[in-house]
């Protein structure tokens, strides 16, 4: 007899959608059966026609959870995801106090979080110019990757310099590791934001000119030389502009193994939001334009995503309009930079992609779940429907016509670039290792049912 028997259902594999039932023992899938074999379990939960996707990986979130909580939290950021369909979260060490850059932190952190968890989560550790000892300890611990900057980054974590991050990928080679960097090149951006200030161009045109694609390119293009050189493993974060990914695409094609993401935000909004909008619409790499946004979608169709994260990045509605920290916010290069969006990823992701564009949702559980689970050394737990896998499933309404609002959203801060957004195709059920946490926007499980996940392989 099993635990659950998910039946009625379209069945998304990044292989092929097939309806069929999927039974569930003790938290994992124990197995995928043909439409009308429906075995005895304690619980059914009818899929009524509905897609049931393997639970999404958000591989780049800042749950900021030690130390920033009024701008996220566990609680508030792992209900979120839950709700939207991100049944793992891997979280990156910044906007933490302290940041976690060293095995012990990484005890701490885990600590301070586990009973809060409403979604699975892993941890990325820390990378920053005096922790390169520290690393294979965390490694060790379970960290997925390692998180650096090729770019600006706020006054608590520090870049690497090219120098830095060679003897970085070196160092993280030996053991097996993968680093991952924010890729856009310090130098470019910060002459083109004194040069916009020296022109006095304040408005939200300047803000996009000072963050070109050639920084993020700049920035690509040498890390791709240096994982060569070294033979590191490498992610490349948030990939805004379609030029970036056929780089990208083109060393993964020479067998270098470079993985990389992008964002729903990358793939639905445009910079012309940013001109109308500004402050919520502020992140960095910067939003691209319409034509960028369609070219994008190519390579999550093609494969070169392993990943279409939210790169949540909250922040307190003064921080946006007011003032960080004390400082007063003069100009748009004040402004905090980034996006909410873990709790819309998926259903913006779906939207764009599978309502929009016609994209089988087949390339969804390959970008947001297969491919992720593989880069991040988790496949074999997640990422798949599959006898053996855990039992992170989400099972998605094609049809259902949403907006979003911010009183929809779970974040401490309950603001968004995606509040008044409307589209179609919904999570309406999401299940973590068996448990039943999500359904209907709503949190149907207790507090600490997420788990922190450490890499397998
Ligand atoms: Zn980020």
């Amino acid at each position: 007899m099993y635990d659950i028997l998910v039946n009625n259902g379209k069945i998304v594999t990044a292989d092929a959608v097939t309806a069929g039932n999927i039974a569930v023992k003790d938290g994992r899938i124990a197995a995928v059966l043909a439409e009308g074999i429906e075995p005895e379990a304690s619980r059914v939960i009818d899929a009524k026609g509905n897609y049931v996707f393997p639970g999404a990986i958000d591989t780049h979130a800042h749950l900021n959870d030690p130390g920033y909580e009024w701008r996220e939290d566990y609680e508030h950021g792992t209900a979120a995801a839950a709700v939207g369909g991100y049944t793992t979260v891997i979280d990156m060490p910044l906007q933490n106090e302290p940041a976690m850059t060293n095995a012990d932190l990484f005890d701490r952190k885990e600590e301070k979080v586990s009973s809060n968890a409403y979604a699975d989560y892993c941890f990325w550790g820390g990378l920053v110019p005096d922790n390169f000892e520290d690393l294979k300890g965390m490694h060790d611990k379970g960290c997925v990757a390692f998180k650096s900057f090729i770019g600006p980054v706020s006054p608590d974590y520090s870049s690497l310099n090219y120098g830095q991050a060679y003897e970085a990928m070196q160092r993280i080679k030996e053991f097996g590791g993968r680093a991952g960097f924010h890729c856009e090149d310090y130098s470019l951006i910060k002459w083109q934001e004194a040069r916009m200030k020296r022109e006095g161009r304040l408005d939200w045109q300047g803000f996009l000119d000072s963050r070109p694609v050639i920084a993020e390119m700049v920035a690509t293009v040498d890390m791709i030389e240096l994982a060569k050189a070294t033979g590191c493993k490498v992610h490349i974060c948030h990939v805004s502009s379609p030029d970036v990914a056929q780089k990208i695409k083109e060393a993964q094609q020479e067998g270098c193994d470079i993985t990389a993401e992008t964002c729903s935000h990358y793939l639905s909004l445009t910079d012309k939001d940013v001109i109308e909008n500004g402050p919520l619409f502020k992140c960095a790499p910067p939003l691209r334009s319409q034509e960028e946004v369609d070219r994008l979608w190519k390579y999550v169709e093609d494969g070169t995503f392993s990943g279409i994260a939210s790169d949540h990045s909250p922040c307190s509605y003064d921080e946006k309009f007011k003032e960080i920290l004390g400082n007063k916010i003069e100009n748009v290069f004040d402004v905090w930079g980034g996006i909410s969006g873990i709790q819309s990823g998926f259903q913006v992701a779906f939207n764009e992609g599978c309502v929009k564009r016609d994209i089988c949702p087949s390339v969804l559980a390959d970008s947001m779940a297969r491919r992720p689970a593989k880069a991040f050394g988790i496949y074999g737990r997640k990422g798949d429907i599959k006898p053996g896998f855990d039992a992170d499933l989400v099972i998605v309404d094609p049809e259902r016509e949403w907006e979003i609002t911010g009183e929809s959203l779970l974040y401490v801060n309950k603001i968004s670039a995606f509040a008044g957004m409307k589209g179609k195709g919904l999570p309406v059920c999401t299940m973590i290792r068996g448990n039943v946490v999500a359904e209907d926007g709503k949190i149907t499980a207790e507090k600490g049912v997420g788990e922190l996940i450490r890499r397998l392989s």
